[in-house]
């Protein structure tokens, strides 16, 4: 999926683009966005490397906001932190993690699984994970006095809930793209119908 967005982006360097031209062009690739609301563009933005930093900051309220709206369904207390401070640390890390993935699992080796079955050593994802002490320097930089322990207990279930708001934001776009080629290919297929049929 990828792919497709980053031909939109010159300086997109991470990603290697295969020699194929695209079936999809540029217009086909914003009206993908324009289906979609647009905290679906700011983390294929932040994915491609157009504006990142920009990018990800939005991404990061929006994200905060539905944090503190969890929060405070579990009616989530701290004695350590600030409910705002909170959610702020919980984000950061989490979006940090997810945006600058540490290569591959050395487990499966990026397979994501192994003998097939899933990996359980990166959960079937395939990628090097941050552990919690990592997380709570990031997310809480000026904070010495939390532990990876508090990390794990504490933000935990916060850090999961973004990585799977994440996920859904790119099952999302990805459900979108696949209906745009499907349709392109159908296109083509008449297209040559047209060109090459005798009887027409
Ligand atoms: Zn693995």
């Amino acid at each position: 999926m990828l792919e497709q967005f980053a031909r939109l982006n010159a300086k997109t360097a991470s990603l290697k683009i295969s020699g194929n031209p695209p079936l999809l062009d540029v217009t086909d690739l914003c009206g993908v966005l324009a289906l979609l609301d647009e905290h679906h563009s700011w983390y294929i933005y932040a994915m491609i490397e157009q504006r990142r930093a920009h990018n990800m900051e939005l991404l990061h309220k929006y994200i905060q906001q539905l944090v503190m709206q969890e929060m405070r369904k579990r009616e989530f207390k701290s004695r350590k932190v600030k409910l705002m401070d909170f959610a702020y640390g919980v984000t950061k890390a989490a979006l940090f993690a997810h945006f600058n993935p540490r290569g591959k699992c050395k487990v499966c080796n990026g397979l994501g699984f192994k003998a097939a079955k899933r990996c359980e050593h990166c959960n079937g994802k395939g990628t090097r994970e941050y552990n919690w002490s990592e997380k709570v320097q990031y997310g809480f930089p000026h904070r010495r006095d939390l532990t990876r322990d508090w990390y794990r207990k504490s933000c935990g279930y916060y850090d999961q809930f973004i990585e799977s708001i994440l996920h859904e934001i790119a099952a999302e776009l990805s459900e979108k793209l696949n209906k745009v080629r499907r349709q392109a290919i159908a296109y083509k297929r008449l297209e040559s119908a047209v060109l090459f049929d005798d009887d027409l």
